[in-house]
Parts: structure tokens; C-alpha cells; sequence
């Protein structure tokens, strides 16, 4: 690898205004949505904004104050990618219908290059993937070294609708926290910084958004009839989630749980936590594999 910790100025903290914004937490969103096992999914208020005491105006300045560095970061990345480093990172999203997993991927990853970034969504087997094991997919789009990915929902449905859905019998989908646990630690030890974040949305929210989508006919395409039996299983779900939340947050890999009824709130949140990510890889630019000064020289010769 020759990427080097040189030249991050302008980059380290963000500009003055960033940092004069970023003062509104209270507490690092790293450590304020970070699951704590055994905690309850249902103790958490999906319209609170825990650590973060700027309101909405300063959320939404935040982001794009941070923007910036968040491009700069990635392009940082990327270049180490190139460069033969081994580096990547990896954003699971989950949520249940509605919970704006998509509006996550156009506003917050959106403020990249699009070049950098795998972004892949999982919906029901194919017949091609039920062929193989689960993880058979998940690990096809794990990003190269330099990317970031994104996972659109992800690994984790095999304890989520396969489970409440009845699609395996207990002694399979119970299996799968300890393989996801070991599929991400083998993840991580080759180079991949994984953030995984769960967003959580109140039923009262979530019947909103459904009927917007059935108001708005510019919405009609994102309405599937099948999300109302979703939502009928409401407490099989947010069991399901306990124990994922319970049983695969760990330590290469944790979980940080999003309250997402206020959609800038859980915006900002991802945003600072990919920040987060990226800051933590303290990228430098790779230095030239040629000489820069006969390069300059032979250029002026033309
Ligand atoms: P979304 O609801 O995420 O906005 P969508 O409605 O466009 O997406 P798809 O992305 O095509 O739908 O598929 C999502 C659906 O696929 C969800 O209902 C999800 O539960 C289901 N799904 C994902 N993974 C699996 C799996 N391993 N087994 C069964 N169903 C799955």
C-alpha cells in the first residue's frame, strides 16, 4: 500500500463552520446510537434526536457543511483503492417499509462520487441466489477494495421476513446470527470498515408514509399492497429485530439503531457515521509511482 497521512489539511475536523455546527452533539452519534445489548427496541422514541440538540435547521446545515470532507474522504479512498490499498467500507441499511433507506442512499451516500460507491439492493431471492446459500449474494457485492458499499437491506433478512414469514424452520434462521457474526468478522479482518444501521420508525409514522404513497400518484409506484401484511406482523418484526440487534451487534461490527419519524435526524446520523468511518481510516493521498519532476519537464517539452 503507499497510501501516506500526508497533506489532510482542510480536511481533519471540516471547516470552522462545520465544527461550530457539529458542537450541537452532545454526545458522538457513534456513541449515542450505538446498541447496547439487552436495551429494548421499544424503550427507543423514533421521533427523539438522541445527542443532538440543533434541531432540524442545524441538521440539515450540518450535512451540508460536512459534505466536503465526506467527498474528499471517499475520493481519498478511492485513490488508495487504486493504489493497491485494501481498504473499504461498507453501509448496511435496515428499516421496515417506509423507514427512508432510500431517501438515506439519494441525500446522504448521493453526496459522493457515484463512481465510488456499490450500492446494491436485496429483495427476494432469485431463483439463480435461492440456489446457493444466503450469503452467497451479500458476499458478490461486498465492495472492492477503495468503494464504499451500500446494502439496501441485506444478510440480515434471513432473520428478519425469513423468520416471521415462517420461509425456514427455527433451526436454520437460528443458526444464522452466529454465521452473520462470523461472515462479518472475516469481512472486517480483510480490510472492510462495516457500518451497520437499523432505522426505527413508529407504526403512526409508517401508516403516514404509506398513505402518502396512496394520496400521491407521483408515490403510486412505491406502494407494494404486500406492505400492509408487513405491518400487520408489526410485533413479530420488532422481536425480530431485538435479537438481531441483541445477537449480532459486535465489536468489528456493531449495530447503531436510528430513530427515523424525523427523516433529517436520521440523515444527519448516517451522514456523521460514515464521517466517522472515513476519519477513522486517516487517509492520505497515495504518493506518484512516477517522477513528478521529469514528468513536468517532459510535458513542457510538448
Ligand atoms: P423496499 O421495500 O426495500 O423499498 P421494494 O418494495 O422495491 O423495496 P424489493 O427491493 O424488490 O422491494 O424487495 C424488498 C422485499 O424483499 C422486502 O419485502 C424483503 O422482505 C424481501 N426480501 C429481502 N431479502 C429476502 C430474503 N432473503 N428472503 C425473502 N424475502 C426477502
Amino acid at each position: 500500500m503507499t497510501a501516506h497521512a500526508t497533506d489532510r489539511s482542510g480536511t481533519a475536523d471540516g471547516t470552522a463552520e462545520a465544527r461550530a455546527l457539529a458542537r450541537e452533539w452532545t454526545a458522538p452519534p457513534t456513541t449515542s446510537l450505538r446498541w447496547t445489548p439487552g436495551a429494548r427496541l421499544t424503550g427507543i422514541d423514533p421521533r427523539s434526536t438522541p445527542g443532538w440538540e440543533g434541531g432540524k435547521a442545524g441538521a440539515t446545515a450540518l450535512v451540508a457543511a460536512h459534505a466536503p470532507e465526506l467527498s474528499e474522504l471517499q475520493e481519498r479512498l478511492f485513490a488508495e483503492g487504486r493504489s493497491g490499498g485494501s481498504r473499504s467500507m461498507l453501509l448496511v441499511l435496515q428499516g421496515l417499509d417506509t423507514a427512508g433507506k432510500g431517501g438515506i442512499v439519494r441525500h446522504v451516500v448521493g453526496l459522493v462520487d457515484p463512481q465510488g460507491v456499490m450500492h446494491r439492493s436485496f429483495g427476494v431471492p432469485t431463483a439463480e441466489e435461492k440456489a446457493h446459500g444466503y450469503l452467497w449474494r451479500i458476499r458478490n457485492a461486498l465492495p472492492r477494495p477503495g468503494y464504499i458499499g451500500v446494502f439496501d437491506r441485506s444478510h440480515y433478512e434471513q432473520v428478519l421476513v425469513v423468520r416471521v414469514e415462517g420461509l425456514e424452520p427455527r433451526a436454520e434462521w437460528e443458526a444464522h446470527y452466529d454465521e452473520m457474526n462470523a461472515f462479518e468478522a472475516e469481512v472486517a479482518a480483510s480490510g472492510t470498515r462495516i457500518v451497520k444501521v437499523a432505522l426505527v420508525i413508529s407504526r403512526d409514522e409508517q401508516k403516514a408514509r404509506l398513505a402518502e404513497r396512496l394520496e400521491r400518484p407521483d408515490k403510486h409506484w412505491k406502494y407494494n399492497p404486500g406492505d400492509i401484511d408487513t405491518r400487520l406482523r408489526w410485533d413479530d418484526y420488532v422481536a425480530a429485530y431485538q435479537d438481531m440487534l441483541d445477537r449480532t451487534s459486535t465489536e468489528v461490527a456493531p449495530w447503531h439503531v436510528v430513530p427515523a419519524d424525523r427523516k433529517w435526524f436520521a440523515r444527519l446520523a448516517v451522514s456523521e457515521l460514515l464521517l466517522d468511518a472515513l476519519r477513522s481510516f486517516d487517509l492520505g493521498w497515495p504518493e506518484a509511482d512516477f517522477d513528478v519532476e521529469a514528468e513536468k519537464r517532459r510535458l513542457a517539452a510538448t
